[in-house]
């Protein structure tokens, strides 16, 4: 705390990212990152973008890069918004499109960084809890809402809402802004991308961060109806007219243009997760059925924390979240068939668990 700080400050509880190692020799599987790597296009572009031309800033509206998503998706580029991670993407949504007189709903075990927002931006908020199985029901999210917020595929869950159980909620739903988070969304469930022709307080966020191995080019985006994206524009330009550089720009188009690449990634990601499940589930955990990149496990005998400090001690990172439902819980990135293998022979090593 300090006299120079403006009082908000005081009263933030900032988000903690998963720890960023310094060595190269530890297994990684704490972020969710996409162990396969960016797709050879896109490094051949953003090292082509790395010209004189950075003297110059870059397009303030992206507008290649929304050309490439408006087409990829078979809708306007008025209905496109970019930004520098779909971190920044939803911070800007907190700001422009989330904060009413009404509390706004989301689930009480969800993206850690949706509290945070409304933290920076005073924006009441209420939880709604997850059932028992850890799926949202999103039928106990009352219409009376300053709006919705949800990852579909949630996450640290995993687990994944049909488009119809999103769709009844929309149809409930009117009068405030739904916005569905998927990150997540390459690797299982349904893309609501094509409901915002139909539902004008549709916005559904996405990130090149997991399905296309770009986490560190920070890149993400939001699709909906042209007045939301409007409102984030208008957000955006009072905040920094230029959150994607010459790079970015260069290698997302890139990377969206390579499906080929994105594709067979994706398989191996797919493929991994259904072997280093049933393997869990062989060595006594519980694990909840994913549609993403990553397993949420818990084990029969052993608290998380020791298997997390257990794994820590062998240069494996999983991540462990101190939440009262989930703390017996920990989320396991899929990575590699080699890492994956680590991981299973230093579970197995763990005394007891094997
Ligand atoms: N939404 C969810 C649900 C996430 O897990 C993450 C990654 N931490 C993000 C959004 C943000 O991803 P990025 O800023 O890398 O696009």
């Amino acid at each position: 705390m300090s006299e120079l700080w403006s009082a908000i400050v005081n009263d933030l509880t900032p988000y903690v990212p998963g720890e960023q190692p310094t060595s190269n020799n530890v297994i990684k599987l704490n972020t969710n990152e996409n162990p396969y790597g960016p797709s050879p296009a896109a490094l051949d572009a953003i090292r082509a973008e790395a010209t004189d031309s950075l003297r110059l800033y870059p397009d303030p509206q992206a507008q290649k890069l929304k050309a490439a998503l408006a087409k990829f998706h078979t809708i306007r580029e008025a209905q496109v918004f970019v930004g520098n991670g779909s971190d920044e993407v939803l911070a800007h949504i907190f700001h422009g499109l989330l904060k009413h007189d009404e509390p706004i709903l989301f689930p009480d075990i969800s993206y850690s960084f949706y509290p945070v927002y409304c933290g920076l931006y005073d924006v009441a908020f209420k939880t709604v809890a997850v059932n028992d199985s850890f799926e949202i029901d999103l039928d106990e999210y009352p219409s009376k809402n300053g709006g919705v917020i949800f990852p579909n595929p949630n996450a640290p869950t995993g687990r994944a809402l049909s488009r119809d159980k999103v769709k009844a909620l929309l149809n409930r739903n009117r009068r405030s802004v739904v916005v569905v988070d998927e990150a997540y969304i390459a690797f299982g469930g349904h893309s609501l991308v094509d409901l915002i022709e139909l539902y004008d307080n549709l916005l559904v966020v996405q990130t090149l961060s997991k399905s296309h191995a770009l986490a560190g080019l920070r890149v993400g985006f939001a699709f909906g109806d042209s007045k939301l994206i409007e409102a984030l524009e208008r957000v955006k330009n009072s905040f920094n007219p230029y959150p994607l550089d010459r790079l970015a720009i260069a290698g997302a188009v890139a990377a969206i243009e390579d499906r080929t690449y994105f594709e067979s990634s994706r398989d191996k990601v797919l493929a991994t997760r259904e072997r280093l499940s049933t393997a869990l589930r062989g060595l006594g955990f519980e694990v909840l059925p994913s549609q993403t990149n990553f397993v949420f496990v818990s084990h029969k005998t052993y608290s998380a924390n020791t298997i997390a400090q257990a794994l820590r001690d062998r240069s494996i990172l999983v991540r462990h979240f101190d939440h009262p439902r989930t703390m017996n819980f920990l989320r396991v990135t899929v990575g590699t068939d080699i890492e994956v293998d680590a991981l299973l022979n230093a579970l197995r090593d763990i005394s007891g668990l094997a």
